[in-house]
This record gives structure tokens, C-alpha cells and sequence, in this order.
């Protein structure tokens, strides 16, 4: 073999890993399940997650991308041991970094202008070739290079290798090679001194110590230039593993046609953050056929190793899933904090209730309505019947309280009913008896009482179990609203 550069990598160092993106947008969920595996392989080995905010390109770059990548990492629980880094604020490193190759000559000058690298471009795609730098101001031995113009800037060109190949063992992908002749001398600093995106990621890579690189397999094609990037400066490499992106339904690239894209997206549609990452963590990776797992759990078992070579597909109803599988788990009070501002947009009125009574306990009334959220917005809208004013519809009323077939024995019935709610422990435990009891002293059958109740009590037909709602609502309240109809 020619001068083959096969990887070598030092995995006895401690495990530092990074997330490198680049503000010029929200957090999208790729960038976050980027984020979750480097931050999980880091957790895994006691080792170091790092935060590097890539905002060289000046054009696209904002504080509030910044704010927005750093936002969704805080919701997500990503928590970076350094950083966040800036690379605008490593320009001096970067310079300093291209001075020391231009001495050691691993790097060059390179005065050919803009034009002039498109016309040999040009030339060469004319003849069939792959387009790149012709070397032109390449320094070779015994090469005299041309008369430097007076009247431009240089750029700095790196002196990639000619000859053999640049292979690495791809932790997601396998081995991947490519011809050294396949590459061009890639220009590392612009005539205005300011070092280019590939180079940069060299630098910090290299000064941060990274053993691992993971990131999206868009960037499979830089790997091989950074690596006889870092080869150059005499750098220990990382390991790399390029993650296939994340495919809509359709198999299409994920975009805003799939639906959210953002993860800060989520918590406004009442997604828990436990769920996103245990969701997020099953993209693209497994362990056998757990679907369902802590963050701990994940961070236990996460290696390399299991990481998929395909594409993975984002599945809303999955999501939606985990996240109800979340609710039924979290913790009845913190639902609730999430809930209550809501159901306060939708005119929701949680001061005591009706003068005589407290409002129901929103805890409680989470507890019963959570089964088969999937959202928190679901819980909100369930649990709305308990905090407004009933406005039962006169149609339905009719029909199951005052129409002349049932009045005759439903009427009575609640009369009973009303009574007994003045002394009933107020209960469900002591309610349902006392409800079989009015039923049975009246000949009727359940839906006979329940169904006017839940039009009493809530304006709807369709509520958790009566007995359970009399309770939450309290002996007040249910007088209150069951008097104007007795
Ligand atoms: N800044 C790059 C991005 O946001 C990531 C670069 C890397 O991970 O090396 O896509």
C-alpha cells in the first residue's frame, strides 16, 4: 500500500465528546439526538460533554440561535461539562494555528484569484476531471513557484497529501476511504486572514481534546480533510461516527412539512422532556426491544455500538405514545404546574369556587384525566370541565330530566339524591353506595341518574366516573348546581 493513512486513535483518554452546532436556527431534532448521543457516550464513561457554538459564519449566526440551541439543551436536561465555546472569540488561536503551519510548511499562500480557480476548474471538469486546486502555488521541491502580484491577498491553502488514501473506521458507517487525489489543497484562511469552517473544527477538536466525534453524516465528506488536517498538526484523532439523519414518514428529509421540527416546539405542545429524549434515543439507535427507558437507563446502556447505518424515520404517533406512557408516569403536581397556565388561556377559573367551596384539587383531577392524554394540551382540555361554569344544552336536558317519559321517576330520584348529598360522607367510597342506593329506591338504572348529573355538574355527557367527579367538585358545589333544577 502507498503511504496509507489508516486512523490511529487513542481510546484510552478520557472519553470528551462535544456538541458543535451552528446558531444560525432553533434546535432542531436532529441537532438534538446529535446532542443526546454525544452527551449519553460521555455520561456513559464518566467523561466530558462539551458545548461549541459554531458561529463563524457571520451572515447566519444569531444571539438568538444561541439562546434557542442553548434553551433546548436546558429543557432536554443536556447538560455540557465546558462551554459553551465560541469559535468567534478563538479567531486569535485559529490565526496563530495557520502561522505555525505556514512555518512548518504544511500549509501554503496561495495568490491565485477567485477567477482564476474557476477557469482551471473549469478546464478540468471540460476534460473530464474532478474539479479542484491545480497546485499552482503549491511549494514542491525544486518547484519555482510564479511572481507573487503586488496587488493581492493571499489566501493559506492546506498541502494535502498527494498520494494515498485517508481511511477511518467509521463507529456508524464501518471503514470509509477515500483517495488522497480525490481531495483539494482546501483553503484554511481567507485573504482576510479569517480561518474556514473545516479548519476551525480541526483546531477546537484538536485544543478540546474531542475522542469522539458524532455527528450527522452530512459531514461524512469533511471527516477525511479535518483527518489530514489534524495528521498535519501532529493531532491524536478522534473516533468518528456519522449519524444518518432523521427521514420524515414520507422518507423525505424531516422538515417543517412533518410537523415540528424544533424541539422547543414540543414543550409548547405539551410534550415532556423525558419523553423526547427517550424518543429522540430510539432514533437511529437500540438495545434489543426496549422501547421504554430512563435517561439513566440510556446513558447505561448507550454504546457506539448499536447505532443504525440507515436512516431513521420520525413518527409523530410514536412520539405521542411515549409521551402518554411519560404522563401516566410523572408526578401528578408538576403536570399540573404545566397544565394550569393552559387551562388559564382557555378561561379556566381556579379561585374557590362559587363562593362556597374550594375548586377542585387540579392534582387530583390530573390524576384522573391522564390515562389517555397524550399531550398535557389533552389533560387541559379534559380537565377543563371541572373549572368552568356548566351551560348544559337545553336539547339534552330536555330529553334526559325534564321530558315528560322520564321526569316522573328522575325527578324524584334527584330529590333523594340532593338529600342524601347533604349528610353523605363525601366520599367516592361512601358516594357510589349512596348513588346504588337512590337507584335502587327508585327502580332506575345508572345512566338514568349519571347522565343528567353530568349535564348538572359539567354541561357534558361524557365525564370520568360520576361518583369520582361528585367527589373532586365537593358537596358545595354540586348543591349549588343541582338546586336550580330541583
Ligand atoms: N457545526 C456543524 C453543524 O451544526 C457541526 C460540525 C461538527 O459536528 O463537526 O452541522
Amino acid at each position: 500500500m502507498t503511504a496509507s493513512t489508516s486512523v490511529t486513535t487513542s481510546t484510552s483518554q478520557p472519553v470528551r465528546t462535544r456538541f458543535a452546532p451552528s446558531p444560525t436556527g432553533y434546535l432542531h431534532l436532529g441537532g438534538a439526538r446529535t446532542a443526546l448521543f454525544s452527551w449519553a457516550y460521555a455520561r456513559h464513561f464518566g467523561g466530558t460533554f462539551i458545548l461549541r457554538v459554531e458561529d463563524t459564519d457571520l451572515e447566519r449566526s444569531t444571539p438568538e440561535a444561541v439562546e434557542a440551541i442553548i434553551e433546548g439543551m436546558q429543557w432536554l436536561g443536556l447538560t455540557h461539562d465546558e462551554g459553551p465555546f465560541f469559535q468567534m472569540q478563538r479567531m486569535d488561536r485559529y490565526r496563530e494555528v495557520v502561522a505555525q503551519m505556514l512555518i512548518d510548511g504544511s500549509v501554503y499562500y496561495c495568490y491565485s484569484s477567485p477567477e482564476e480557480v474557476e477557469a482551471m476548474r473549469e478546464k478540468m471538469r471540460a476534460a473530464g476531471e474532478k474539479p479542484r486546486y491545480d497546485g499552482t502555488w503549491r511549494p514542491e521541491p525544486g518547484k519555482t513557484l510564479p511572481a507573487i502580484p503586488s496587488d493581492r491577498t493571499p489566501v493559506v491553502r492546506f498541502k494535502n497529501p498527494l498520494e494515498g488514501e485517508v481511511s477511518w473506521d467509521d463507529v456508524v458507517k464501518g471503514t470509509i476511504t477515500i483517495a488522497n487525489r480525490e481531495m483539494d489543497d482546501l483553503v484554511i484562511a481567507r485573504p482576510d486572514g479569517t480561518p474556514t469552517y473545516n479548519f476551525c473544527v480541526v483546531v477546537d477538536d484538536w485544543d478540546m481534546k474531542i475522542t469522539h466525534v458524532i455527528r450527522g453524516d452530512d459531514h461524512v465528506n469533511n471527516t477525511p480533510r479535518q483527518i489530514n488536517i489534524l495528521k498535519a498538526l501532529g493531532a491524536t484523532l478522534p473516533l468518528y461516527g456519522h449519524v444518518p439523519m432523521i427521514l420524515g414518514a414520507d422518507g423525505e428529509k424531516l422538515s417543517k412539512r412533518h410537523g415540528a421540527v424544533s424541539v422547543m416546539d414540543y414543550p409548547a405542545q405539551g410534550y415532556l422532556p423525558e419523553a423526547m429524549l427517550n424518543y429522540l434515543a430510539r432514533l437511529g439507535w437500540s438495545h434489543g426491544n426496549e422501547e421504554v427507558f430512563s435517561i439513566e437507563q440510556f446513558c447505561a446502556w448507550f454504546d457506539l455500538d448499536h447505532l443504525s447505518k440507515s436512516p431513521a424515520q420520525f413518527n409523530a404517533e410514536k412520539l405521542a405514545w411515549v409521551n402518554n406512557h411519560y404522563i401516566k408516569l410523572a408526578d401528578n403536581e408538576r403536570l399540573a404546574g404545566l397544565v394550569q397556565p393552559l387551562m388559564e388561556k382557555e378561561g379556566a377559573d381556579f379561585t374557590d369556587g362559587e363562593g362556597v367551596t374550594k375548586a377542585p384539587d387540579l392534582a387530583k383531577v390530573i390524576g384522573l384525566m391522564k390515562e389517555r392524554a397524550n399531550t398535557t394540551h389533552e389533560i387541559a382540555a379534559a380537565a377543563m370541565l371541572f373549572y368552568r361554569l356548566p351551560t348544559p344544552d337545553a336539547a339534552l336536558l330536555d330529553q334526559h330530566f325534564h321530558a315528560e317519559a322520564v321526569a316522573a321517576t328522575v325527578k324524584p330520584a334527584f330529590a333523594d339524591f340532593a338529600e342524601r348529598c347533604k349528610t353523605v360522607e363525601w366520599n367516592k367510597a361512601a358516594l357510589a353506595p349512596m348513588i346504588k342506593e337512590v337507584l335502587t329506591a327508585h327502580s332506575l338504572k345508572m345512566p338514568q341518574i349519571a347522565m343528567p348529573l353530568r349535564l348538572m355538574l359539567t354541561g357534558q355527557l361524557q365525564t370520568p366516573a360520576i361518583d369520582m367527579v361528585l367527589e373532586l367538585f365537593g358537596r358545595e358545589v354540586v348543591l349549588n348546581r343541582l338546586q336550580k333544577y330541583l
